[in-house]
């Protein structure tokens, strides 16, 4: 007789049983330790004096948002009031005085800074210059320190690398960062420093489209400036679909701090986010990527009104990606980035690049050692994604471009100098980079101070390179 399988089989409860025996390799994990996951949503503007009346949707109104902005020590002053005392405002102003950038903040940034501890806070150190905190210049550095300008064929289109072009389109930001690289255009001038002039004027932007149509090599825009949030909806409109018509152009970017210091402006100006959303849904359309990019740098940069901003480009199917710099006692520790990353991933960013700060004038006190950034790199790099997790680079001074920061020929942390090559962009060719030297041993700062040993000492480095390379 034939035996029924289902019969034969061992009687199913030993199976089952297995089956619901889950064993712990790891320890449980207390879920109140994934903070990431917990994103404010109080209103924490209302903690401030001169915005304690002030409702959500008033502070979620783009426009309140940008008529609030501070851009003086004495606006400053009357919106935090008695939060802060004489000494720090005095300190404000001698920063603001000393400041090569035009000093700008968004409420929401204004809101978040913690003022307990304005001195240490990671966001009031991007954004607000104090006189005492400000440190010489490194005796290298150099205007545009990446030589944009130089390997610039129409006046604010950088085309460095073989198939990218950066386009600046115009030369205004909703915020001032003090430590941006485009200090040599973007910003009013201030008494410290004459700007390049970099408007959003047709002519200029002719003159582009109509060098990117000629180079055939050509694939991949970054439109920068400035800053794509103050674009209008018809100017976003036009360079995309300016863009999109260039047949060997397949990938776009539109590069914004928006989401990080103004997020609210992706829920309430309609247009502008219609206008991007157009681009973006013709693009796909004709197999062409367009994205964004954006630029946090600090875990509390991350609300849930930037989760409820992403969300709505999520929704949408736009790409949103990040690049972060890399700043002495704002990102610079480890838990830091690991806290960073994990927020942004949280809300459908991806961490794409870390930025080890470039030389720029008057942020000294920002930057840090390229031992440093190893260092953090090597703690988040396996605590996500791997498409969550940024690269570390340093964009090599003289317009070597973006190096990989573990990639350098060269290293010596005691004169802080490193050496990179770029065989892709400009082959046979070496580039300096230098740690700040207030991470330097005080003998090494002396030597630094000497011009002849100076030279000695970048002279040496860049000849040990030349021999390993070689
Ligand atoms: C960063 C940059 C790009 C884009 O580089 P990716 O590595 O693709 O992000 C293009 N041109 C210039 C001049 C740049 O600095
Ligand atoms: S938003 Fe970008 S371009 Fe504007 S000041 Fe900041 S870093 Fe520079």
């Amino acid at each position: 007789m034939a035996t029924n399988p289902v019969e034969a089989k061992p009687t199913a409860p030993i199976v089952n049983d297995d089956l619901e025996r889950i064993t712990h390799l790891k320890p449980q994990v207390d879920p109140a330790s994934i903070s990431w996951r917990n994103l404010r949503r109080d209103a924490f503007w209302q903690r401030i004096p001169a915005w304690q009346d002030v409702d959500e949707e008033t502070f979620l109104d783009h426009k309140w948002q940008e008529k609030n902005a501070i851009t003086s020590p004495a606006k400053l002053v009357k919106t935090v009031q008695e939060l802060v005392g004489s000494d720090f405002i005095a300190d404000v102003e001698a920063g603001f005085a000393a400041a090569p950038m035009a000093v700008r903040i968004s409420p929401y940034v204004l809101a978040l800074i913690d003022w307990e501890t304005p001195y240490a806070d990671g966001l009031r150190r991007q954004f607000l210059p104090l006189g005492s905190q400000i440190e010489p210049d490194h005796p290298m550095l150099t205007l545009d320190s990446l030589g944009e300008q130089a390997d610039a064929p129409v006046p604010g289109l950088t085309h460095r690398y073989p198939d990218k072009a950066l386009f600046l389109v115009l030369d205004t930001c909703p915020v001032y960062c003090r430590f941006c690289t485009r200090s040599y255009a973007v910003g009013l001038d201030t008494e410290e420093v004459e700007k390049v002039q970099l408007k959003a004027t047709r002519a200029r932007w002719d003159r582009a489209f109509k060098y990117m149509n000629e180079r055939v090599e050509l694939e991949d825009v970054v439109i920068s400036g400035g800053d794509a949030y103050r674009l209008k909806a018809d100017q976003i409109r036009e360079i995309g679909n300016r863009l999109l018509d260039i047949p060997h152009i397949r990938r776009f970017r539109f590069a914004t701090k928006g989401p990080a210091i103004m997020p609210m402006k992706v829920l309430t100006d309609h247009d502008w986010l219609d206008a991007l959303t157009e681009v973006v849904v013709r693009g796909r359309s004709m197999g062409k990527e367009v994205a964004l990019h954006t630029h946090f740098n600090h875990p509390n940069e991350v609300t849930g009104i930037s989760q409820d901003a992403m969300g709505v480009l999520f929704e949408r199917g736009i790409t949103v990606r990040n690049q972060s710099v890399f700043q002495r006692g704002v990102n610079d520790h480890p838990e830091t980035m690991v806290e960073l990353s994990k927020r942004l991933s949280h809300i459908n960013v991806h961490p794409y690049y870390v930025y080890i700060h470039d030389l720029v004038r008057g942020t000294e006190d920002l930057r840090t050692t390229v031992a440093r950034g190893v260092q953090v790199e090597k703690r988040l790099r396996g605590a996500t994604a791997g498409f969550n997790t940024p690269t570390f680079v340093v964009d090599a001074p003289g317009g070597g471009g973006k190096r990989d920061i573990h990639s350098f020929e060269y290293y010596d942390q005691e004169t802080g100098i490193s050496v990179y090559t770029a065989p892709a962009v400009k082959a046979g060719k070496l580039f300096t980079y230098f740690d700040p030297l207030s991470e330097l041993s005080g003998a090494m700062q002396q030597a630094w101070g000497d011009p002849k040993l100076r030279h000695e000492m970048v002279h040496d480095a860049l000849s040990t390179a030349r021999s390993r390379t070689i």
